[in-house]
C-alpha cells in the first residue's frame, strides 16, 4: 500500500491548484483524478469561450496567455495541461476514489478503482476534496427524463440541424445552447420556469438571445413547466393550462449539485439548510481532521458562488497549513 503526507481527489483547476500551493510548500502532493486533467472544462459545450478573463483563470503564478478577449475551451484545455506538465504534478489518471475512511491511528485509508489496474489502496496523512459538480446534474424527476433523447449536458449543435429542440432553463448555460442551437437550423423552444431571464445571464449574450425570441426565430415559454417527455413529444404547463408538443430532443439545462459522498463518508458536517460543508475559512480543513475542503465543492445546494475565479485561491491556505502542522 502506497503512503502518501497530502492526497488530492480530482484534478480540477481548483485541486490543480491546490497541488501547486502544496508542491510550493515542499509536500509533493498526489493527485487522484478519474478522468483526465480538468476533465470537467473538457466536457464543457466543444465550442465555449470562458466567461472569465484569462488572468482570472491562472493558477500557481504561471500565465495564461491569449489573445482573445475571452480564453476558448479549447485554450483553457491547453493551459491546464501546461500548468500540469511545468509543475511535473504528480497525477493519477483514470482512477477514481470510491472509499475513504479515517483511521484510528488518525489517517485516512483511500480505496480507488483504477482504469486497467483494479482496486488499489493508500493511506494519507491529509486528503483534500476537490471533486466538483459537474458530474451531479440536478435532475426534473418527471416522467421520461431518463430517455436517450434527453441529456443534462450540451456539446455542439451540428447534429440538431432541423431538429424539434427543447432547452429546460434560463440561465447561461440555457441562452447559450439556446443561441447556438439556432443558428446551426434546429427548431429551438426554450421552456423557464421565471416570468423573465436571469440576471446573471452575460451582458454579452442577452441582448442576441431577446433579439432572437422577438424575430420568433426561438421560441420563448416563459413562466412554464416540463411534466412530462415522451419519445415524440413534451408535455409542459404554463398559465394552468397543460400543452403537448413535438419534440425530437431536450435539453435539460438546470445546473449542477456537488457530491457529498466522501463528505459524509468521513463524518464532516454539512449544513442543513444551505448543503454546505463545515470548514474553517482560514484553512478550509473541515471538522475531521486533516480532511480539507478545495473548490466549487465548498459551495452547498448553491453552486454558482464558487467558480474558477475564486475556488482557486483555496490551495493557498490549504498548502499552509498543512505545512505548518
Ligand atoms: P471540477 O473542475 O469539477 O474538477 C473536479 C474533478 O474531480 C474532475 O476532474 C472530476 O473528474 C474529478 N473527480 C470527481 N469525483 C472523483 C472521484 N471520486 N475520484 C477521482 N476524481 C474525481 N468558472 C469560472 O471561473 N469562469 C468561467 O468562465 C466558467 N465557465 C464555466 C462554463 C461552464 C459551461 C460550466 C459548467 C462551468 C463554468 N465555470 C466557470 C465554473 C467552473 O467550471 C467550476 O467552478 C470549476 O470547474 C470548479 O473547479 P473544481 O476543481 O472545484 O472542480
Ligand atoms: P445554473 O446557473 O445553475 O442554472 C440552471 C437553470 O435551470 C436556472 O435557470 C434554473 O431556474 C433552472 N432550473 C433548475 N432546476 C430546475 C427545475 N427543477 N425545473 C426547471 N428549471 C430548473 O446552471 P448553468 O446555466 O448550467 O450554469 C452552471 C455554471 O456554468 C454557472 O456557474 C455558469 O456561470 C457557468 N457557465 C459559464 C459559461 C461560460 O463561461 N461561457 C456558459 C454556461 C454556464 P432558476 O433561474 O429559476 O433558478
Amino acid at each position: 500500500m502506497e503512503k502518501e503526507k497530502v492526497i488530492i481527489i480530482g484534478a480540477g483547476p481548483c485541486g490543480l491548484s491546490a497541488a501547486a500551493e502544496c508542491q510550493k510548500q515542499g509536500l509533493n502532493p498526489l493527485i487522484i483524478e478519474k478522468g483526465s486533467v480538468v476533465h470537467s472544462i473538457y466536457q464543457y459545450p466543444t465550442y465555449l469561450s470562458f466567461h472569465s478573463s484569462a488572468d482570472r483563470l491562472e493558477i500557481a503564478d504561471i500565465p495564461f496567455m491569449t489573445p482573445n478577449e475571452k480564453p476558448t475551451r479549447h485554450e483553457g484545455l491547453n493551459y491546464y495541461r501546461t500548468v500540469a506538465s511545468r509543475l511535473h504534478l504528480r497525477i493519477h489518471m483514470y482512477e477514481e476514489v470510491v472509499q475513504l475512511e479515517k483511521t484510528a491511528a488518525g489517517t485516512f485509508m483511500m480505496t480507488t478503482q483504477h482504469r486497467t489496474k483494479g482496486k488499489q489502496q493508500y493511506e494519507t496523512e491529509n486528503v483534500i476534496i476537490a471533486t466538483g459538480y459537474f458530474d451531479h446534474p440536478k435532475t426534473l424527476h418527471i416522467p421520461g427524463e431518463d430517455l436517450p433523447k434527453v441529456s443534462h449536458f450540451y456539446k455542439e449543435a451540428h447534429p440538431y440541424y432541423q431538429m424539434k429542440v427543447a432547452i429546460i432553463g434560463g440561465k447561461n448555460s440555457a441562452v447559450d445552447a439556446a443561441i447556438e442551437l439556432e443558428r446551426a437550423g434546429a427548431e429551438v423552444t426554450v421552456i423557464y420556469r421565471q416570468e423573465a431571464l436571469s440576471p446573471s445571464v452575460k451582458a454579452w449574450t442577452k441582448p442576441v438571445f431577446e433579439s432572437l425570441v422577438a424575430k420568433d426565430r426561438i421560441n420563448m415559454l416563459w413562466s412554464a413547466e416540463v411534466n412530462e417527455i415522451k419519445e415524440e413529444s413534451i408535455i409542459y404547463s404554463q398559465n394552468g393550462k397543460r400543452v403537448e408538443m413535438e419534440n425530437d430532443f431536450v435539453f435539460a439545462l438546470t445546473g449542477y449539485r456537488p457530491d457529498r459522498t466522501f463528505m459524509t463518508q468521513l463524518g464532516i458536517q454539512i449544513d442543513q439548510e444551505t448543503g454546505a460543508p463545515f470548514f474553517h475559512e482560514h484553512s478550509m480543513e473541515s471538522n475531521v481532521e486533516g480532511a480539507y475542503i478545495a473548490g466549487v465543492i465548498a459551495a452547498g445546494e448553491n453552486a454558482n458562488v464558487i467558480f474558477i475565479e475564486n475556488g482557486r485561491e483555496h490551495g493557498k491556505p490549504i498548502a499552509q497549513h498543512i505545512a505548518s502542522k
